[in-house]
């Protein structure tokens, strides 16, 4: 890669980003030279922001922490097609666990298959290999404490949402 204008997308719901996806996109910008973090329209189970907060909520933190060569969009259909518009090089994504690995595998092999794309894999810090956003919008809902899992303009954003949310 060592000559070569490096771009990755990172393709995800987001819903809502969490320090995990951030530890990802850290190690991420290190070994690209451009990071699209890629927010997917397409309707998951029990959204609790449109894309568009998604989009607005990232594009926050990435002007906050001024991160270089990051971008935000979102994007509908196909990542593999995504992929190409944007003439990415490669897809990243993030492990947490053996668990994760077995789906990303046969979506890696699947979008390689179809597009010839390849997918980089980082693995998260042990601290958030827990963290998912589905499990965020269950603690949110019950009211439990999240400051150590999310961003604060996240966490800010939720509490408006769900009044329980303590400080
Ligand atoms: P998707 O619905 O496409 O899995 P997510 O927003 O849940 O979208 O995740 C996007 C990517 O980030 C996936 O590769 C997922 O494995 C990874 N990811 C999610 N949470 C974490 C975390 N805590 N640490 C590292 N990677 C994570």
């Amino acid at each position: 890669m060592a000559n070569k204008f490096v771009r990755a997308i990172f393709p995800g719901s987001f819903d809502p980003i969490t320090n995990g996806h951030l530890d990802v996109i850290d190690r991420g910008i290190k070994l690209f030279d451009e990071l699209i973090i890629a927010v997917g329209r397409s309707p998951v189970k029990n959204q609790l922001f449109t894309p568009e907060e998604r989009v607005e909520m990232i594009k926050e933190i990435v002007r906050e922490k001024r991160m270089k060569g990051v971008l935000v969009e979102s994007f509908d259909g196909l990542t593999v097609e995504y992929a190409a518009k944007k003439k990415a090089d490669v897809i990243l994504r993030g492990l947490r666990s053996l668990t994760d690995v077995q789906y990303e595998f046969q979506l890696a092999m699947t979008n390689r298959a179809v597009a010839g794309i390849e997918t980089v894999f980082i693995m998260t810090s042990e601290q958030y290999s827990f963290t998912s956003s589905t499990l965020i919008r269950e603690i949110a809902s019950l009211g439990g404490n999240l400051s150590n899992l999310i961003p604060p303009t996240v966490y800010e954003r939720l509490k408006k949402r769900f009044k329980k949310l303590k400080d």
